[in-house]
């Protein structure tokens, strides 16, 4: 199967084939599908097998559709990671792609050493996707950098990376204070290598029928 029947835009399949990436890997194959549908998702998927694409490219493809369409005040996807090396990583590979695709659309990083106006700064316009640790989050809130009123309008997706670590490194208070404010439409991806209790937990706090993918 290629990236094209799997139903991505053509933009993207062509910024892939620029940077030497023609098929899917099979996290991609199976996943890909079922968030382009819409749908909430666990996938088990250990880091090298292509699994950030494998959220990322959907979740793009959902963000072209979508922009302009709304007068936003807070971004539509929020991707949140543990440590600050994978937050670099993923915003990274969002870089590449919105400039392969010539698309308009803004990504900031953002990281627990900002300060209050550097966060304001950052999330000033507001940028469409927001790559973070989970405890920036509340850090935003409290400041009111973030409105509450605002996610709960504007965050079409939300997608939480190395879910099992998420909560082993610390970060389930963080993430409690922005789940109670993610809407109901809101798509929620989780992705994790393991399944524990503590991405049971996860599940349980922000995924509603999730299709549950494992390879
Ligand atoms: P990840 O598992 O997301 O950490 O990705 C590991 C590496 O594989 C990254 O450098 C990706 O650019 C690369 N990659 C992702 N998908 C594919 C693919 N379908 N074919 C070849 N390389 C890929």
């Amino acid at each position: 199967q290629t990236f094209e029947e799997l139903g991505l835009d053509p933009r993207l399949v062509r910024a892939l084939i620029k940077k030497g990436i023609e098929k899917p890997t099979p996290i991609q194959r199976v996943a890909i599908p079922f968030i382009l549908e819409g749908k909430d998702v666990v996938a088990r998927a250990k880091t090298g097998s292509g699994k950030t694409l494998a959220y990322l490219l959907p979740l793009l493809q959902k963000l072209f559709s979508d922009s302009g369409l709304k007068n936003k005040l807070a971004p539509a996807a929020f991707v949140l990671v543990p440590t600050r090396e994978l937050c670099q990583q993923v915003y990274s590979q969002v870089l590449w792609l919105i400039e392969l695709c010539r698309v308009q659309l803004k990504v900031v990083q953002l990281s627990s050493s900002m300060t209050p106006s550097d966060l304001r700064a950052a999330l000033a316009g507001p940028p469409d996707i927001l790559v973070s640790t989970p405890a920036c989050i509340p850090k935003c809130l409290s400041a009111g950098i973030l409105q509450t009123t605002a996610i709960n309008d504007s965050l079409d997706i939300l997608v939480l990376d190395e879910a099992d670590l998420l909560l082993s490194y610390g970060y389930e208070d963080d993430l409690k204070a922005l789940t109670v404010h993610v809407p109901r439409r809101c798509q929620c991806l989780l992705m994790s290598a393991t399944s524990s209790a503590d991405v049971e937990k996860l599940k349980k706090l922000i995924l509603h029928n999730p299709y549950i993918l494992t390879l």
